[in-house]
């Protein structure tokens, strides 16, 4: 199995001082190592000044979203050369709050990860069912289907992630109980393989949703939880740690 990666999206949170948090985070884990991977995805106009910040430690750095296009007329849309221009190592792509909030479908995921792989960039792939899907017994169904459509078949021997997300445990304190994860998890790995063959087995599956310092272990230990997407709880060096030391 790949080396674990717990990745921070901070969403539409954090201004030039919040540097710090990210200073502290590249300190302590240049103190004491990180037993995984580390990144934190800040919004796109920190992320030239992070970059600055976090070069020469370890912690790498990843963009929430770009657009599909190289260039072009796009008014208010960032290319994902322009992320990797920025610093960025990696980039989140699909998560739900641009599938709900700015309409993408799987298709227009998987064209955003076309433009990522091509810009270099290491595409952090979100999917995960709403509360509704979960109760109507589709949450298995769900995930497979956004794999499917999500994952191009250019992904194949390339570095990515697939994070598990689901809808209702982002930013509610809920999380699945950790046979619900485990399902899950096997459910999207089986799909990767079908979509990708030998280049779906390796790709790190982490799991994000009211991830925290106190459930972070139990979370990280279930099979097949190759690392986690963490919102809130990495907004705080010191919270973030607390995960990062749970791996
Ligand atoms: P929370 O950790 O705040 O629940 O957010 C999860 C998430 O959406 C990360 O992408």
């Amino acid at each position: 199995q790949s080396v674990k990666l717990v990745a921070g999206n901070w969403k539409m949170n954090g201004l030039g001082a919040s540097l710090g948090e990210a200073e502290a985070l590249a300190k302590a884990l240049q103190e004491q190592a990180a037993a995984c991977r580390v990144a934190l995805c800040p919004p796109a106009t920190l992320i030239d000044r992070m970059a600055r910040v976090l070069a020469d430690t370890p912690v790498e750095l990843g963009g929430q979203d770009c657009h599909a296009e190289a260039s072009g007329a796009f008014t208010g849309s960032v290319s994902a050369a322009m992320v990797a221009d920025a610093g960025a190592d990696l980039v989140i792509l699909g998560h739900s709050e641009r599938r709900a909030g700015f309409g993408e479908t799987d298709a227009d995921v998987a064209a955003k990860v076309e433009a990522a792989l091509a810009a270099g960039l290491e595409p952090i792939i979100c999917i995960g069912e709403t509360l509704a899907e979960r109760e109507a017994g589709q949450a298995i169904a769900v995930v497979s289907r956004q794999v499917a459509g999500s994952l191009p078949p250019s992904l194949s021997g390339k570095a990515f992630a697939v994070a598990y997300e689901p809808v209702w445990a982002i930013g509610t304190g809920l999380t699945p109980t950790l046979e619900q994860i485990e399902e899950v998890h096997a459910a999207v790995r089986a799909a990767m393989v079908a979509k990708l063959g030998e280049g779906g087995r390796v790709a790190p599956i982490l799991y994000g949703g009211s991830v925290k310092p106190s459930n972070a272990a139990e979370i990280l230990a279930v099979a097949d939880v190759g690392g986690a997407l963490v919102g809130g709880a990495s907004l705080k060096a010191e919270d973030f740690l607390g995960i990062i030391r749970a791996v």
